[in-house]
């Protein structure tokens, strides 16, 4: 077991706060913990927003006055009291109540709240035991059907706490958005290690209370805790919030019963669930948690957030390390599971939006990888399951649904892909684009596009652009056009690095391949 020192964390507050405040969070009165006493605040881990509907949002925080060691509070429920402003001074309060951190919990509070206005900014705050919280900005969804001009989103993925700092969020804090998505690998399960800049603060986590703690240190990042206070977001989890490439009931190397690592996924799940401003209908019964749900934003989007993990068959060839030429596993290998297959089809063939985006975890397109030893696929990854893609394109090019785009997550690299009918067949129709996000830390440094790379593109002419730095993604959503620009930093390992946008790419919605411009 290796503690959090004092010392790092008095080290880490004041890096961050070497940084002058972001102009528009400080005009939204959103405030930074600037307190290096951090053990003993009771709203340590910051506040969130999620799950935007037109009437209604939810809003979170968790009490914790030791974060690092169990959370730190009494086994009593404790009564905390929300507000709900339409001013960031929280002089105009259109709802409050009172909501009860259990300790069963964690004493984790998840209000939804009713009764707000479509389309609209609020400010939210919690108080209990005589403290209040910083106050937290969120939005609601626009009126179910209203015709919308644009949509500002932006999504991230991958942020292993010991690789790098999450600079990427305080830039992301400053842009104006209307939603985050959060598409996997939250938290990283591994143990701490040397020699990385900064340091898990246990080995490997497998029962509920190693991942609060886990959770805990995430939750404690400033940069992180600003992105969360200054929009909603809507997350899905990927591999690592459990076990790297778990897949349904299989720990990744096999070595428990799918029994046991029930009961890993079960305490796994419920420490997502309880740092995660999701709604009731996402808390886990058991090892089973609801994740795949659809947010709509008037007439122009439907996001459908999808769980690429939980009910897939396993990875083919499990045992070759993640590639392997075996693209022709089992016709009936699935990676949504049949029930959330029919949900997404039934969805995708409503097209009562301009844009169907399917947020998710792992990279859609094919890429074939030219290697000494023959063509190499990822088989975590939708190239593992060549025939589920396919079910998955058979349906969008029968429901003739329009502006498909999928984000992704997982991959620690940017790529731009045009999203083939039939990825072995480059005539074959394109029925969308995909945009795969790169690491907020995960990975470290990142690095150029190497001639490897360069290779893949050229294998697989329906790729347009690798990038392989750390950051996240930026969508300007518009009627006739969805803008993607690729945001990210030269380096993660120390903090305060800038941003830019090496790439941006337009996606016309009646000619689906993303153009660079
Ligand atoms: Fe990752
Ligand atoms: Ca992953």
């Amino acid at each position: 077991m290796h503690d959090l020192s004092r010392r790092r964390l008095l080290h880490q507050t004041a890096a961050f706060s070497s940084i002058p405040l972001l102009g528009s969070l400080a005009a939204c009165g959103t405030t930074f913990p600037s307190d290096p006493q951090i053990d003993g605040r009771l709203f340590s881990l910051g506040v969130a927003s999620g799950e935007p509907w037109p009437e209604s949002v939810v809003i979170w925080t968790r009490l914790a006055r030791h974060p690092l060691n169990g959370g730190g509070m009494p086994d009593l429920p404790i009564a905390v009291r929300w507000e709900v402003a339409t001013d960031d001074r929280m002089r105009n309060i259109v709802r409050k109540g009172i909501a009860t951190a259990l300790p069963k919990d964690g004493h984790a509070v998840h209000v939804e709240v009713q009764g707000l206005l479509p389309h609209r900014w609020y400010w939210y705050r919690f108080s209990a035991e005589g403290e209040e919280s910083q106050i937290g900005r969120t939005r609601t969804a626009p009126a179910a059907g209203q015709r919308l001009e644009a949509l500002r989103l932006a999504f991230a993925s991958c942020q292993n706490y010991e690789r790098g700092y999450f600079t990427a969020y305080r830039h992301m804090a400053s842009e104006d958005l209307d939603l985050v998505l959060h598409l996997g690998d939250y938290i990283y399960e591994g143990g701490s290690h040397d020699r990385r800049p900064r340091r898990h603060n246990s080995g490997e986590v497998t029962t509920l209370a190693e991942y609060r703690d886990r959770y805990a240190l995430y939750k404690l990042d400033p940069n992180l805790q600003s992105a969360h206070a200054a929009f909603p977001w809507a997350v899905v989890s990927d591999d690592h919030e459990v076990d790297n490439n778990y897949a349904n009931d299989l720990e990744n190397n096999l070595s428990v019963s799918p029994a046991e690592f029930l009961k890993r996924r079960a305490a796994a799940y419920k420490a997502y669930y309880e740092h995660m401003p999701l709604r009731r209908a996402a808390a886990p019964r058991g090892p089973d948690m609801q994740l795949y749900r659809t947010l709509l934003f008037g007439d122009l989007a439907a996001i459908h957030l999808l769980d690429t993990r939980q009910y897939r068959s396993d990875q083919p060839n499990k045992d070759t390390a993640g590639l392997g030429d075996d693209r022709h596993g089992d016709p009936r290998a699935t990676m949504l599971g049949p029930k959330q297959e029919a949900w997404l089809y039934a969805n995708l063939a409503k097209r009562d939006h301009v844009w169907n985006v399917l947020a998710q975890q792992v990279p859609m397109m094919q890429r074939r990888r030219p290697r000494a030893n023959g063509t190499r696929y990822e088989l975590d990854q939708w190239d593992g399951y060549p025939a589920a893609r396919r079910r998955l394109t058979d349906a969008i090019r029968k429901s003739a649904t329009q502006g498909v785009i999928v984000l992704s997550g997982d991959e620690h690299e940017n790529w731009v892909s045009d999203l083939k009918a039939n990825f072995d067949d480059p005539t074959s129709p394109t029925v969308g684009a995909e945009f795969v996000g790169t690491s907020i830390s995960s990975g470290g440094n990142g690095y150029r596009t190497t001639r490897q790379f360069q290779r893949v593109i050229a294998a697989n002419p329906h790729i347009k652009y690798h990038n392989g730095r750390r950051g996240y993604v930026r969508c300007t959503v518009g009627r006739e056009t969805w803008r993607t620009d690729l945001r990210v930093m030269p380096y993660v390992t120390r903090p305060g690095a800038p941003i830019r946008t090496p790439a941006s790419f337009v996606v016309k919605r009646r000619m689906l391949n993303p153009l660079q411009v």
